[in-house]
């Protein structure tokens, strides 16, 4: 096991935070995969947990994420979800 890894992105520690993890068949959209590999690779706000879902399944997953990568998900989350008009005002 490796003492720390680095965000190759923002070359910070990774650091233990909660993910959430979806279940079942998720799109999350191309332009969300393309943001993720270049913006945010170390963000793990969310996890795939695969296609079945049981109600005693955990809901949050414990993973080593990049802080930086999380703020820039979010940020990148909030324009994305944005009223179209106000988004080039
Ligand atoms: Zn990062």
């Amino acid at each position: 096991m490796p003492e720390t890894t680095l965000c190759a992105l923002h070359q910070v520690t990774l650091v233990s935070e909660p993910a959430e993890i979806l279940y079942g068949v998720h799109a999350a959209g191309r332009n969300f995969e393309d943001a993720r590999t270049g913006l945010f690779p170390n963000s793990f706000l969310t996890i795939s947990g695969g296609c079945f879902y049981s109600p005693d399944y955990p809901k949050h997953k414990q993973v080593m994420c990049c802080r930086s990568c999380r703020e820039v998900e979010r940020s990148w989350t909030n324009l994305m979800n944005r009223p179209f008009s106000e988004t080039f005002d």
